[in-house]
């Protein structure tokens, strides 16, 4: 039955560089007649995001496939009663992996396609280059190896899952660099917002770049995902202190809502709310929050 199905190469995208890159190399080596440029909205992505994914389109010549849940992560938060946190996240169940199973699905059923995913997960290090495993010392290879054991076992049939920054493309790529030297593509804001705050005289987002943190490490949901730790948090606080209070709030209305003590963040196993969280970083200063190592997995949205 499978092998009766054409194959369709689908690059899972939302804003990253990795996925651009990785998505530009798919059309080239099957052509855009055989290939998708997939995206699943959460509707809190940031706006610069739609501007690169637009940008990153015309330049590959490929549409962008969007599917759409149409509710927000805080809106699934509130269906199922349960906020989400780093260790479980509705809103990527929901609005991302269920839209893209659903989505999959289709394409097999009521065009006889057979999907082959794409994402630009890239190694650490060069040197842990190689096959993927969930065994590896790298966590980006781990991450790799759980996506795909996910799509052997969960949909109804296996789907291929191909990750060619690890694979195949063994050289080590500078996908950013690339994407904005030679495409002429400016890369989604997010990854530079504490520069460019700093450069508006934002003096925590100073401090963030003397940190070396230019900006956030993946670039989905605004800078509000709920699988970001201290780290990150501290990062949004400095760098967008309004979207940092718009998630406060959320929170808050979750909490009085519910009347349930609950929180995305956690400290010492207990709720830790943003607004404590908010409260030591301007008591004890940002500095120690922002050089936190978070040690929460984000969700497979950080990936595409
Ligand atoms: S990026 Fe974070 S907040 Fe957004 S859907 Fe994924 S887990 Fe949820």
């Amino acid at each position: 039955m499978t092998n009766a199905r054409k194959p369709v190469h689908i690059a899972m995208f939302s804003g990253g560089a990795g996925s651009a890159y990785v998505a530009y190399h798919m059309v080239q080596t099957y052509g855009k007649e055989n290939c998708k440029l997939f995206f699943t909205n959460t509707l809190w992505e940031d706006e610069d995001n739609y501007r690169f994914m637009y940008e990153i389109a015309d330049y590959i010549g490929l549409e962008i496939t969007e599917v759409l849940d149409g509710r927000t992560p805080e809106e699934v938060f509130i269906d199922y009663k349960f906020l989400g946190n780093s260790r479980l996240a509705k809103c990527s169940e929901e609005l991302k992996v269920r839209q893209t199973l659903v989505y999959l699905e289709e394409l097999r059923d009521n065009e006889n396609l057979e999907p082959i995913l794409y994402f630009g997960i890239a190694p650490h290090e060069k040197h842990r280059r190689g096959p993927i495993d969930s065994s590896s010392l790298d966590n980006n290879i781990q991450k790799a190896a759980g996506i795909r054991s996910f799509y052997e076992h969960f949909p109804v049939e296996a789907i291929e899952t191909r990750f060619p920054l690890i694979e195949t493309i063994r050289r080590d790529i500078d996908a950013k660099g690339i994407i904005q030297n030679e495409w002429g593509i400016k890369l989604p804001r997010m990854y530079t917002a504490a520069l460019q705050e700093a450069e508006n005289n934002n003096m925590l987002a100073k401090k963030a770049t003397e940190l070396g943190i230019n900006g956030f490490s993946h670039a989905n949901c605004g800078g509000r995902c709920v699988r970001g730790g201290f780290q990150h948090y501290a990062t949004l606080y400095a760098v967008w202190p309004d979207q940092f209070k718009e998630q406060e709030k959320m929170e808050e209305r979750f909490r009085e809502r519910f009347n349930k003590d609950v929180s995305i963040l956690k400290r010492s196993g207990k709720a830790y709310t943003l607004k404590n969280f908010r409260e030591d970083v301007e008591r004890e200063g940002i500095e120690k929050y922002l050089l936190f190592k978070d040690e929460t997995i984000p969700c497979v949205c950080s990936f595409s």
